[in-house]
């Protein structure tokens, strides 16, 4: 596949030249212009007003040294970003992530990704992206903590509640997002809803803990659904037992499927009976351990170290919820050998642009990841709202909202694929269903 208008290969060009070496980027932009240029032949006036010029250019990227000390008194030096891709339907919003593997790259294409997900919601959100390559497995709270602040130090002032509003990703989970909070509110005196995946305690929203992983099952399911099927009597593979891995087997558990493994980045856990997601919480949630940890009291289930061999167990529904690129061609081959049928990413890009093709030309069913992980950004936005409101809604509220966000980012998706002739290729019609609300609200504000 490739792309065919005479403008936007010119345009790829320029951000190929611009963006050397920003390879997950790159990637991401590509494939996004791939997917609107039937839009963009049917709009001239989004390449006559710049938008797609505009579209590809990172509003702002915000990059910074994040100095901290350690338990032993030694100065350590992390680098810390924020992206802000586009802010033409709202203001910045979009995670944190720490991680080693976190680069300038890693975090644009986030937020790039981000901008169209965000709209896909149909709330009032922009996208952004940000985190730091550092590591918090291993530190101590009081480590973790001292980073935080040293991270909100320079970050504060860049964000708020009507500009740019970060949420937690990879590594950063209530723990960071409550130091990060007391460190803004500091600087900045103000109490008010900068983050969001705060605690409860102090303005977080009921149901966000599990909005990603119960989303991405409202979504499955709807698309299976739509299909004549759904979750009931089938056996799921999740990868992760972070909080989107976690929250999708509760939830998919509750549609009726079977969970038969689950991973870490060490390895991953087999278990026949169906995985037992208190014992999963207790380790990840609690101890903050390894999942190898699962076999000592389940004399049933197996551990593998590595974890790409997770795709090699049989099962009917995949959802990978780890991190990026964890799905590649050879797992997608396995995962089609063994009678798989639905492969919905609840990670973002989880699955190489190899495995979509193969997905999708053996006929599975498949949630790209822009939708179907829509829902902690969706319930990010609610906690936006009842901040705004000095409101707390209910845990069934907020959940109902969620669900229907859901259902409708499916149904938006699946027009589009039909307007735009895409057949099952669900993954670009994301893009265009996301994509046509930016560009208008782009054209409608000018060359800014
Ligand atoms: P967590 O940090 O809570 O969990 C990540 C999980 O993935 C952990 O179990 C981790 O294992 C595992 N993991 C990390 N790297 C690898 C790897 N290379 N191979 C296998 N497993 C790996 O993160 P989240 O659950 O919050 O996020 C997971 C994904 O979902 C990310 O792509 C994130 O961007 C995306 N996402 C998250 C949202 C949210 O609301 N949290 C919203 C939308 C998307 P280990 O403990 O060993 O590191």
């Amino acid at each position: 596949m490739s792309i065919k208008n005479a403008y936007l290969q010119q345009l790829m060009e320029t951000v190929e030249k611009r963006n050397a070496g920003d390879e997950q980027f790159l990637i991401t932009v590509r494939s996004v212009l791939e997917s609107v240029e039937p839009v963009v032949e049917a709009h001239p006036e989004y390449i006559e007003m710049g938008v797609m010029d505009l579209f590809v250019e990172p509003e702002r990227v915000i990059k910074f040294r994040v100095p901290w000390v350690d338990d032993k008194g030694k100065v350590h030096v992390n680098r810390g970003y924020r992206v802000q891709s586009n802010s033409a339907i709202g203001p910045y919003k979009g995670g944190l992530r720490l991680h080693p593997s976190v680069t300038e790259d890693t975090v644009k294409f986030l937020a790039f990704e981000q901008t169209l997900k965000n709209s896909l919601t149909g709330l009032p959100i922009g996208g952004g992206k940000g985190g730091s390559d550092f590591d918090p497995k291993g530190k101590s709270d009081m480590e973790v903590m001292r980073f935080c602040q040293s991270f909100m130090n320079e970050l504060y002032r860049h964000i708020g509640p009507d500009c740019d509003v970060p949420a937690g990703d990879i590594g950063v989970g209530a723990r960071e997002i409550g130091y990060l909070y007391g460190q803004y509110k500091k600087l900045t005196g103000q109490y008010c809803g900068v983050l969001t995946g705060k605690g409860l305690s102090y303005g977080g929203s009921l149901a966000r803990k599990e909005a990603t992983g119960y989303g991405l099952c409202y979504y499955t399911e709807e698309m299976l659904k739509s299909f004549g099927k759904s979750f009931q009597g089938q056996t799921v593979v999740i990868s992760g037992s972070g909080n989107v891995a976690i929250y999708a087997c509760e939830k998919a558990t509750q549609l009726g499927a079977k969970v038969v493994a689950m991973c870490d980045s060490n390895g991953y856990v087999y278990d026949p009976d169906g995985i037992d997601l208190d014992a999963v919480k207790l380790i990840k949630e609690v101890r903050r351990g390894r999942i190898k940890e699962y076999v000592a009291d389940h004399p049933k289930a197996e551990y593998h170290e590595g974890c790409k061999g997770i795709w090699t167990v049989k099962c009917d529904i995949a959802l990978p919820c780890a991190t990026q690129n964890e799905l590649d061609l050879e797992s997608a081959k396995a995962l089609i050998a063994n009678g798989c049928f639905c492969v919905s990413e609840g990670a973002n890009m989880p699955c190489t642009m190899e495995a979509i093709d193969a997905i999708l030309s053996a006929g599975l069913y498949f949630g790209p990841a822009k939708a179907a992980n829509a829902g902690g950004v969706a319930t990010s936005a609610l906690e936006m709202s009842q901040n705004s409101e000095r409101l707390s809604w209910s845990f069934a509220e907020v959940d109902a909202k969620l669900k229907d966000i859901m259902v409708n980012i499916f149904h938006n998706v699946a027009d589009a694929a039909q307007e735009y002739d895409f057949g099952n290729n669900f993954e670009k019609a994301a893009n265009v269903a996301g994509f046509l609300k930016v560009a208008d609200a782009m054209l409608a504000q000018g060359v800014c």
